[in-house]
């Protein structure tokens, strides 16, 4: 029998009646064996997540020393749960010991980790599955990075003992024993950890859409849905900004060649995404699958003479990144030119005067100019590789939106064209290139 890891978002089990549906969807089909669960998330728009509530905690505990009143609310949303899955289960014991431990560690991660620790105590509870906790199984190491090595026999070993089993999301142990979480949104790396330590055919992600559109609908409205994406495709949008997925939970699964599906818990008839190894993906016909994009960058110009034959200019230029502690996004290069793309949240206090000053003296370009307010858009397909004309027609799009190009940076792979232009054009931009590409010819 084929192996189905299934991971469950917030908004999936938010409540009791949707861990009901949940509990059905896992139950439907006998290859989902292992669930990973994330805390409960927002019943409502002006509802707080678990977590959230857990952070507020941590800090009420560091400042009065106890957390009772916010931890009040978070004792009342999983009694509540407890009793509307009508299960006969004790709760109050768990729920007193999660306090006195959250007021002892004063961690915040621990804190935040006991949101996915009790709810998949209760999804268990309800299914009869057993419960494995997080931190016997994921580990850290020294550097704080997903120790491979030592949790992916671990978990194979844990869980082949175990027939089904509910293990929480979004946390591991740290290499000095202690509770660590991902970065917010984890539990889909915790899933698709699971997924490549027991070698599953299949990871389901689901959450509370169905799947990737080919661009925010805030932008464009009723974009088309994305039904099979390439993970070199997904990587570049969803570092891009297309958030239904944790960027980093790609990296697991990939590298064991297991697909994903993004399913939505509220329509589970609709098709969904499902994310391919390259090797198993032909392109659906598409010049371009999906358009993605961010705000708020910089880009430092320089420009000199004869740069190409000048040995070490652009080493020189990422030792003074280097020296200020700051990363680049991109760097974009002609002969006697190379753009440096960094997220302005990096620049700030004195940064990016500090680094001009260091590229002045230490590279004496003959010209050096700074553009601020910079957004950067990606459109990315593998269709768009080896097909004649498609930067053409991106660019006479944008000209013809009246957008200003401020930068191009096409990736070797030919997947993305990436483009510089004002923020205030960054919704204009991503409306002109949908256009373009998904309705032009229709
Ligand atoms: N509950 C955590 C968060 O809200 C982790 C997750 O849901 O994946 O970020």
């Amino acid at each position: 029998m084929s192996t189905v890891v299934c991971k469950f978002g917030g908004t999936s089990l938010a409540d009791g009646n949707n861990i009901k549906r949940v509990t059905d969807i896992i139950l439907a089909d006998p290859c989902r064996r292992y669930a990973v669960v994330s805390a409960p998330g927002k019943r409502f728009s002006s509802d707080t997540k678990v977590t959230d509530l857990l952070y507020a905690c941590y800090q009420e505990s560091t400042e009065k020393g106890n957390c009772s009143e916010t931890f009040a609310k978070i004792r009342q949303r999983f009694l509540t749960i407890v009793k509307e899955l009508g299960l006969d289960f004790d709760m109050n014991p768990i729920l007193d010991q999660t306090e006195r431990e959250i007021e002892e560690k004063k961690s915040a991660d621990f804190t935040a980790s006991r949101g996915e620790y009790l709810n998949a105590r209760i999804v268990a509870a309800k299914l009869g599955w057993t419960f494995i906790d997080a931190k016997d199984i994921i580990f850290f190491d020294k550097n704080g990075a997903f120790d491979e090595q030592k949790s992916y026999p671990l978990i194979a070993e844990r869980l082949r003992k175990v027939g089904n089993a509910v293990i929480p999301g979004f946390y591991g142990t740290d290499a000095n024993g202690n509770i660590k979480t991902f970065s917010r949104g984890g539990s889909d790396i915790s899933g698709s950890i699971i997924a490549r330590a027991v070698n599953a055919e299949l990871y389901e992600n689901w959450t509370d859409v169905s799947g990737f559109l080919a661009c925010d609908p805030r932008i464009v409205d009723k974009p088309e849905k994305i039904e099979v994406i390439s993970f070199k495709e997904l990587r570049e949008l969803s570092y891009m900004g297309a958030n239904v997925l944790h960027a980093d939970a790609i990296f697991p699964v990939r590298k064991g060649d297991i697909p994903i599906k993004i399913k939505n818990t509220f329509r589970p008839e609709d098709v969904g995404t499902l994310i391919l190894p390259s090797k198993k993906y032909t392109p659906q016909g598409n010049l371009v699958t999906g358009i993605a994009g961010k705000k708020d960058f910089t880009v430092i110009f320089l420009e000199k003479s004869m740069m190409n034959s000048e040995i070490g200019f652009a080493r020189k230029a990422l030792s003074v990144l280097e020296e200020e502690g700051v990363c680049f996004e991109h760097m974009p290069s002609g002969i006697d030119t190379l753009s440096l793309v960094i997220k302005s949240k990096f620049l700030k206090d004195g940064v990016l005067d500090r680094i001009i000053t260091k590229i002045k003296e230490q590279l004496a370009p003959d010209y050096v100019r700074v553009l601020e307010n910079i957004a950067l858009v990606a459109t990315v397909g593998h269709g768009m590789a080896n097909s004649v004309g498609t930067s053409a027609r991106l660019f006479s799009a944008l000209s013809e939106a009246g957008i200003n190009v401020r930068m191009i940076d096409q990736g070797s792979s030919e997947l993305n064209i990436i483009v510089g232009i004002d923020n205030d054009d960054y919704e204009k931009c991503v409306r002109a290139v949908y256009y373009e590409f998904f309705c032009a010819n229709k």
